[in-house]
């Protein structure tokens, strides 16, 4: 039994490399049914639930703010394997929000570092970091054999690269973006819903347009409170975790903006967009995915 693991190891004194605990299979076991117990009784999820998020495998792109929290709950939640993708080093002005660093780990790379504490937090789970910059000549390969893409960047030609892959792959692609007191999330499952494209078009009038339709981007210029990356990369989580299970997920064609100096949260509808350069015409060939 997982406790009297736990009671063994003090015993021995070592606790801290509990991570690397050796346990066989019915060890394994009774530990996860402890570890999920609490989130396996809800409805949504079940042990049919649990089962598909131990064989979902998610990747993160950017684990600043927004990532560092969705990653920290889709490993508590257990998806069995997660890709976390970041070539930064962790800066003493990350701390603030960027949950899974502290100054110990100053100007060490976020991927391994998050890569680390995930893994540490739970073993159960599969993590893997990768340091590589994503540009457009690697992102499918960094995207490979992923059921969904989780948005944590912060910087809209990155996001158009990912965008332009998820779409090419049929792979569902979780938006957030987040910056002061404001955030914005939706969920882009093209050819079902339009793309990151067909919300924000991909020309010099980004920015513009980006006002135009209140989508916050950036928190470079403008500030953040950890809090706010903190909600949205929650609700990137909760998205997630919908769509590996296959419950409803209402943010598919749908932009959720969020206002938390009034808390005041809008949902609109989101229109494809027919000229799409991106998204027009593509079809759902491949089929690796039902959401
Ligand atoms: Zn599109």
């Amino acid at each position: 039994m997982f406790f009297n693991i736990r009671k063994d190891k003090y015993k021995t004194g070592h606790t801290h490399t509990f991570a690397g605990i050796n346990m066989n299979e019915t060890e394994k076991t009774n530990f996860a049914e402890e570890y999920y117990k609490r989130q396996v009784t809800m409805k949504e999820i079940g042990n049919k639930g649990q089962q598909k998020l131990s064989k979902s495998r998610v990747a993160i792109v950017g684990v600043g703010g927004l990532g560092t929290v969705s990653a920290l709950y889709l490993t508590l939640a257990g998806v069995g394997y997660i890709r976390v993708i970041d070539h930064d080093t962790i800066e003493p002005h990350n701390l603030h929000r960027q949950i899974l660093y502290t100054p110990d780990n100053l100007h060490q790379p976020k991927a391994k570092i998050a890569a680390n504490r995930l893994q540490q937090i739970n073993p159960l789970i599969k993590v893997e970091a990768v340091t590589e910059k994503i540009q457009p000549n690697n992102t499918e390969r960094l995207l490979t054999e992923v059921d969904c893409v989780v948005d944590g960047l912060d910087n809209m030609q990155t996001r158009y690269t990912i965008n332009r892959a998820c779409v090419k792959t049929n792979t569902p692609y979780i938006f957030g973006a987040a910056t002061g007191m404001e955030g914005n999330l939706t969920v882009f499952t093209p050819p079902k819903t339009g793309c990151l494209e067909c919300l924000i078009p991909n020309h010099p009038t980004t920015t513009a347009k980006e006002e135009d339709t209140q989508i916050q981007t950036q928190n470079t210029t403008r500030g953040v409170i950890g809090a706010t990356p903190g909600i949205i990369g929650s609700l990137q989580a909760i998205e997630t975790i919908k769509l590996l299970t296959n419950t409803k997920t209402n943010l598919k064609g749908k932009l959720l903006i969020c206002d938390f100096t009034d808390m005041d949260f809008t949902t609109i509808n989101l229109t494809k967009n027919t000229q799409c350069p991106t998204c027009h015409n593509k079809n759902s060939k491949n089929t690796k995915t039902n959401y």
